[in-house]
């Protein structure tokens, strides 16, 4: 018996990293997941002995009728949506005077907007069932990050959407919580090193080492630390938590 048989999950950005993890292990607790990614082509392969029970789905989740358009794929295709993932995001780091409108623009898009697409896609479905549950991702970042106002704003605005929306649908049976991750391991992480010098980070491995110095628990996070935080969160082991945000950072703040 697995956690989520019988469940219908998407995963948003569920082709690499935390969200590939995440995806795997909906799919070893028996879930049936729609991956939607913009790398989405070909990721089906990544999960073996799996990939019957997987919909790889290519969209952009900052345009609405995309996201509209797969949701719309899903539902015909499994007839309920019982889990989302709100997990895609990009980092676009600047310091604010040379930060340009394009950088702003795009991650608020991607990451703000479009957990919100998301997120309204599917309410019609899990108000019909009368059960749903969304976990977006955050970020530590959304309590402050040098170079990074719109990155922080897009993970503070989600801790915002999160609790509004767990006010607004709890009562049909739709759940809303976040995860708020701090420096985990992977692809982004590099993304992040490469964005260091416009940080003003001149040093990015003395830098990851003060990070682990200041870490109570002394080390980076992995995305299976993430993924478990998003398991309990999308399954029903948290059936009286919503509109919570679960900082899954090794520390209780910066
Ligand atoms: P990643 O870059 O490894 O993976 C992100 C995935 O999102 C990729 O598969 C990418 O193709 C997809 N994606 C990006 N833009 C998209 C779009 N417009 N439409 C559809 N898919 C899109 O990143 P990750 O480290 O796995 O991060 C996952 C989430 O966790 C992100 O929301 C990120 O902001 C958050 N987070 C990460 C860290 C970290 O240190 N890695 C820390 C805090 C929060």
């Amino acid at each position: 018996m697995g956690l989520f048989d019988g469940k219908i999950a998407i995963v948003t950005g569920g082709a690499r990293g935390v969200g590939e993890v995440t995806v795997r292990q909906l799919l070893i607790q028996g879930a049936r997941v729609a991956i939607f990614d913009r790398l989405a082509e070909g990721a089906k392969k990544k999960f073996k002995d799996h990939e019957e029970r997987i919909l790889e789905i290519t969209v952009d989740v900052s345009n609405l009728s995309d996201v509209e358009k797969a949701v719309r794929l899903v539902g015909e295709t499994y007839h309920r949506i019982d889990v989302i993932v709100n997990n895609a995001g990009i980092l676009q780091d600047n310091f604010i005077e040379e930060m340009t409108e394009e950088e702003w623009d795009q991650v608020i898009d991607i990451n703000l907007k479009g957990s919100f697409n998301c997120c309204k896609a599917v309410t019609p479905y899990m108000k019909r069932q009368k059960y749903g549950k969304i976990v977006n991702v955050s970020s530590l970042a959304a309590l402050g990050a040098t170079a990074r106002v719109n990155y922080a704003a897009s993970k503070a605005g989600i801790q915002g959407m999160t609790r509004a929306l767990a006010l607004e649908l709890g009562h049909s049976g739709i759940f809303v919580n976040a995860v708020a991750p701090g420096y985990i391991e992977t692809d982004m992480s590099r993304v992040s090193e490469a964005f260091a010098s416009k940080r003003g980070i001149a040093d990015f491995d003395s830098f990851k080492k003060a990070y682990i110095a200041k870490n109570p628990i002394q080390r980076f996070g992995q995305p299976e630390d993430v993924a478990n935080v998003i398991e309990f969160l999308a399954s029903d082991k948290s059936a009286y938590v919503t509109g919570q945000i679960i900082y899954v950072s090794g520390s209780p703040g910066l």
